[in-house]
């Protein structure tokens, strides 16, 4: 069986219920404008997390985190998020 090379891409994904829980808290903070992150600093995380190879669309329209999972729209509107590999 061939093993996966983990020094190609050394960044440690978020254990998958951490990552449904943290996911559900940000979408009820969105939701309710809570921890709303200003105008200027959405623009600037969308346009890193636009050109990030780690940016995937699911059915092509949902764009989400390929390392956190999070949906990027509501990813950036949150002031307390931040990117997981630290590009903003
Ligand atoms: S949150 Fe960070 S790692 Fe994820 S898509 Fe945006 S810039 Fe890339």
């Amino acid at each position: 069986m061939a093993r996966k090379d983990q020094t190609a891409d050394p960044i440690v994904k978020p254990a998958r219920a951490k990552r449904v829980v943290h996911g559900a808290a940000g979408l009820a903070k969105a939701a309710l404008g809570l921890d709303k992150a200003d105008g200027n600093l959405m623009m600037r995380r969308w346009a890193v997390c636009d050109s990030c190879k780690h940016a995937e669309k699911i059915a092509g329209i949902v764009q989400t985190c390929g390392i956190c999972r999070c949906m990027l729209r509501a990813k950036i509107r949150l002031a307390g998020e931040t990117c997981p590999t630290g590009q903003w």
